[in-house]
């Protein structure tokens, strides 16, 4: 399902910034919404939030690698996806429960961005943390349900997925655990 957007929608994103829209057309502000909707547990896991809260999140800087990930994917410089970002969270979090938002063509060009070892450009993390592949395969929550804290020690692995949405077509994806700190839980997807 990709997404839509009314008028009033977009028409109140260009009248809050029109200096941030003259630099970009609706064409990459349409992609880069999808991007952030389709890597939304990825931009969680980092912000490391009260998960339990129901309201949307404010989440203010996305992490490192979805930065340098985003800017390659709607070719425009960081400091212009993270201004995307301030005057665009609403909608991200707004698309509840939204799947397939990429077309195969942009799920593709993610795989081979990740092959290229894209994300592994900023140092202080593991190269597996930084790894983004069209299929994130994702612990069913992300705090431990016994004292509430978020999960750490992220461990990621690179999985063949096969899914009726890309029509049973071997993609990439990566699959990732969680551990609660005070050893209560560990959430393995694979
Ligand atoms: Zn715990």
């Amino acid at each position: 399902m990709l997404l839509s957007y009314t008028f009033a929608q977009l028409g109140a994103l260009f009248q809050s910034n029109p200096e941030l829209w003259k630099t970009i057309s609706l064409t990459q502000l349409d992609l880069f919404v999808r991007l952030c909707v389709a890597f939304r547990v990825e931009i969680l896991l980092y912000a490391r939030l009260d998960f339990t809260s129901l309201d949307p999140p404010t989440v203010y800087f996305l992490p490192d690698h979805l930065l340098h990930f985003l800017a390659a994917m709607i070719d425009v410089p960081q400091s212009v996806v993270q201004a995307l970002w301030k005057e665009t969270s609403h909608l991200v979090w707004s698309a509840i429960g939204a799947t397939d938002v990429l077309t195969p063509a942009e799920r593709d060009l993610v795989n081979a961005l990740d092959e290229r070892g894209f994300y592994a450009t900023a140092q202080h993390l593991p190269r597996y943390q930084y790894s983004l592949a069209s299929t994130m395969l994702m612990p069913p929550v992300l705090w431990c349900t016994h004292c509430l804290r978020p999960l750490t020690s992220l461990s990621r692995v690179k999985v063949t997925v096969f899914s009726s949405s890309t029509g049973y077509r071997a993609t990439k994806g990566y699959s990732s655990s969680l551990k609660c700190k005070g050893q209560h839980l560990e959430f393995q997807y694979h």
